[in-house]
């Protein structure tokens, strides 16, 4: 008599980056079913309003970030599969331009472009050869469809905290800011940020542009995501456009002129970032229970890396 698998019967609370991420690789589970729980929807958190800049060259300094090589592997690996669920490209692989500041910030890039294989300073910008911009809801809806081909499958409803967990065999914690709910002493801050839609007139970008503020290439020709704002005491968490305004623009007018952009819409979220450091947290808070949290700025280079390791810590 041929002997039956028992199923593993996995919970993902959350559908954002790592919420989607961790349901794809557990997925690859043979014995495993997954179910997603949103309290809204796919892309409803911070991962709905990112700008969808993917590289390791972030802060002031442009050191690379831990684990880069294998984090952008794993972030392209889940970028070809949504894209081939997707049937749409859900990024745009050319290079992303970095801009210095000023005079020591130009040094330090020249610095950086000579130890790294992936940098070349060309034209008074570094550029980051690595690098991708994500068109974050394509992604999300791609790589949400491949899932749901595996068999994963979608329940609205919000997850009351710790008492209301689902019984599931496994119960993987990937909600955003709301992990403060669920495990508050977790060494986490919170930032709002802010992000502007906006139209520009004449000549198109063709690449990302980074300075002190950014101009980020969306799935539609001639529509940017201009970025973004890091608000430590905010009076709300919804858009405030009046707020992103003052920020932003004044920020990105060194790489464009402000008057060939009519700003649309804007976007806002919550970035949960480690205490110290950038390095995200992945973390077994009971036996039958994980949390992916802490993405901060670099969830588009983390997600992917983290959900790989939470599968191979579960299977
Ligand atoms: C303005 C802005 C711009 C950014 N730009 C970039 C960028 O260019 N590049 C980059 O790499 N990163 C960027 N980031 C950071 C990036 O967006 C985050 O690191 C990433 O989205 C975190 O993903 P997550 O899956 O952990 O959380 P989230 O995307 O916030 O997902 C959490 C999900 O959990 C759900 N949820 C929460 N509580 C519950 C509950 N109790 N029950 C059920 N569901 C629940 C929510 O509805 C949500 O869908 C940006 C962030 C912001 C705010």
């Amino acid at each position: 008599m041929q002997k039956r698998t028992k199923r593993l019967s996995i919970a993902i609370v959350g559908g954002g980056f790592c919420g989607v991420a961790a349901a794809w690789h557990l997925l690859q589970i043979p014995r495993a079913r997954v179910t997603l729980f949103d309290k809204a929807f796919i892309g409803a958190g911070a991962s709905g309003a990112a700008c969808g800049l993917l590289h390791p060259y972030l802060g002031k300094n442009a050191f690379k970030s831990v684990d880069a090589k294998a984090a952008i592997a794993e972030t392209q690996k889940l970028l070809q599969v949504a894209q081939k669920a997707e049937k749409l490209p859900v990024a745009n692989f050319n290079p992303i331009l970095r801009y210095p500041k000023d005079e020591t910030q130009k040094m330090l890039f020249q610095k950086r472009a000579a130890e790294n294989d992936d940098l070349s300073w060309q034209n008074g910008a570094l550029w980051i050869r690595s690098a991708a911009t994500v068109f974050s809801k394509h992604y999300l809806r791609g790589l949400w469809r491949a899932c749901k081909q595996n068999g994963a499958r979608f329940v609205r409803t919000c997850i009351q905290g710790m008492d209301a967990l689902p019984r599931f065999d496994i119960t993987v914690l990937a909600v955003g800011k709301d992990i403060a709910q669920f495990a508050p002493k977790l060494p986490l801050k919170y930032t709002k940020g802010q992000i502007l839609v906006a139209k520009k007139q004449g000549e198109l970008f063709t690449h990302s542009l980074m300075e002190e503020g950014h101009i980020a290439l969306t799935e539609t020709p001639k529509v940017y995501h201009l970025g973004s704002t890091y608000e430590r005491r905010p009076t709300s968490l919804g858009v405030d456009l009046s707020v992103a305004k003052k920020i932003i623009l004044p920020k990105i007018g060194r790489l464009c002129s402000i008057d060939q952009l009519s700003v649309m819409s804007g976007r806002s979220g919550v970035r949960v970032a480690p205490n110290v450091g950038h390095y995200p947290c992945l973390k077994q808070l009971r036996p039958n229970v994980w949390i992916i949290t802490g993405m901060g700025s670099r969830g588009l280079l983390y997600h992917a890396l983290f959900a790989k390791q939470l599968k191979e810590a579960i299977e």
